[in-house]
């Protein structure tokens, strides 16, 4: 089985948590290749790849664990808003219910 793991994030140099859940997740699509950026890295280039601005992004906290993450949207306070971790986990569940 999987557990959580620590890694460097080659962006900022933070250290993030490559997470069970995700692990699997990534086993499931067959990638091999750890995530060399955190989240909020791996979003901040995606927003720009998209030529869309960080402007759009807010930091609001984790419906589910509390930790705060980076949202390509402005939330409207009517979904919860999932951090990735969290957002893996419930497609997981969602996807070896039945
Ligand atoms: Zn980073
Ligand atoms: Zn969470």
């Amino acid at each position: 089985m999987f557990a959580d793991k620590s890694l460097e994030c080659q962006g900022c140099k933070k250290s993030f948590v490559f997470s069970s859940s995700e692990q699997e997740f990534y086993s499931q699509k067959n990638l091999t290749n750890e995530p060399k950026r955190c989240p909020d890295c791996r979003l901040a280039r995606r927003m720009k790849n998209t030529g869309k601005s960080m402007d759009l992004c807010s930091q609001v906290p984790c419906d589910k664990c509390g930790i705060n993450c980076l949202v390509p949207f402005k939330p409207s306070g009517i979904k919860p808003v999932l951090c990735s971790s969290c957002f893996h986990e419930a497609k997981i569940s969602a996807a070896s219910t039945g």
